[in-house]
């Protein structure tokens, strides 16, 4: 078997659930705050087999689900004027705004929208059509702002001024906290993404464990990894030694990645941000510094962000926040489906109603 193999291993797998049963004292609801995870727990065919009191949520760690109906409009906003064009990852295509509007209708409308795979394509799209703007789509957390962060330097040295950005940025740490304060989410513990901690390391989340007295485990998205994890979670309450622990130490090291936060501050400071659902959290989005002010779609296009009104019926704030499972919803798998999406965690693959229907309607 080889080494990638092994996280995927049956009887490690068995052997670690076991543990969990034998080593669960007391009731545990965790949070995973990816949506990678959310599809791996799936897909996995963990969850049936997990014990009783051990209750999965899934948290705001799907960048689609997170954008807010403001920031929908605000695309929306800018997908109307002439001689500019939209650069954006597909999966905000779908993304519903005020009255239900989203990229896709607006594409259909006529506007010029093209999806791209990196925002280096962006450049280049802009680099092919001079006299246009072109304007990313900054959507996405830590994992994908530094190249973000590292196309605009190639655009400032290669002197393309029609490359903008839209810098709707969000960082995971502050989300913790939100989270945390509020008791109504009752979060013993947090799965900590992979992907993002890649570039923050360990860190960042030293208050989850410090001041919130709640373990946080990073960790990969095999089947190992997560019930090592959970083993991980279940021991430290019992011990009532809270701490924060890199499970995935073959993708993570434990100060993240120091480059990639320099090139990602260099670029942008932080700021307050709206989350969809969640509401305005502090120092939890990334705007331009203003020695770049000519990139910040924002200010070179005169865009403003006008609190729109959440999307009617839609509980996509309260299951972000682990208050509510998917199928709880009213519109869930009714008027609200993978095909016909009311709110944004329908949309993505990785949002969590998309993979509650999926995996289990
Ligand atoms: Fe929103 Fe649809 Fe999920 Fe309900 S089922 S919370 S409407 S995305």
């Amino acid at each position: 078997m080889n080494v990638a193999d092994s996280f995927k291993d049956p009887a490690l797998c068995k052997g670690l659930l076991e543990r969990l049963h034998s080593e669960m004292d007391q009731p545990l609801r965790f949070m995973e705050v990816c949506g990678t995870h959310t599809v791996a727990i799936f897909q996995s065919g963990l969850r049936p087999l997990l014990p009783e009191g051990i209750t999965h949520l899934s948290g705001p760690g799907c960048p689609v689900c997170v954008t807010h109906e403001s920031e929908v409009a605000a695309f929306l906003d800018l997908a109307g004027r002439d001689g500019v064009i939209l650069a954006t990852f597909g999966d905000l295509m779908r993304v519903p705004g005020p009255k239900g509007r989203n990229l896709k209708l607006a594409k259909a409308e006529g506007a010029r929208i093209e999806i791209v795979y990196s925002p280096v394509d962006a450049l280049q799209l802009a680099a092919k059509n001079p006299n246009d703007t072109v304007v990313f789509l900054g959507v996405g957390f830590e994992t994908t702002a530094p190249t973000v962060a590292g196309t605009v330097l190639m655009a400032k040295q290669q002197g393309l001024k029609n490359f903008k950005v839209l810098s709707f940025h969000k960082l995971v740490p502050p989300a913790l906290k939100v989270l945390l304060d509020d008791p109504e989410c009752a979060i013993d513990s947090f799965l900590l993404p992979g992907h993002v901690s890649t570039i923050l390391g360990l860190e960042p989340y030293q208050f989850v464990a410090q001041t919130y007295k709640t373990p946080g485990v990073i960790t990969g998205f095999d089947p190992v990894d997560i019930l090592e994890s959970l083993l991980i979670m279940v021991e430290q309450r019992k011990k009532q030694d809270y701490r924060i622990v890199n499970q995935y130490k073959r993708a993570v090291a434990d100060s993240g990645n120091a480059r990639a936060r320099e090139v990602m501050f260099s670029v942008f400071r932080t700021a307050d941000a709206l989350w969809r659902g969640v509401g305005c959290i502090p120092e939890s989005g990334l705007v331009f510094r203003d020695e770049f002010a000519d990139f910040d779609a924002l200010q070179a296009l005169d865009v403003t962000v006008t609190e729109a009104p959440p999307t009617p019926g839609c509980k996509c704030g309260e299951v972000l926040k682990g208050k509510m499972q998917p199928a709880d919803c009213p519109l869930f798998g009714k008027a609200c489906t993978p095909a016909k999406p009311v709110g944004p965690c329908m949309v993505s693959t990785e949002g969590s109603c998309a993979a509650y229907y999926k995996y289990s309607v």
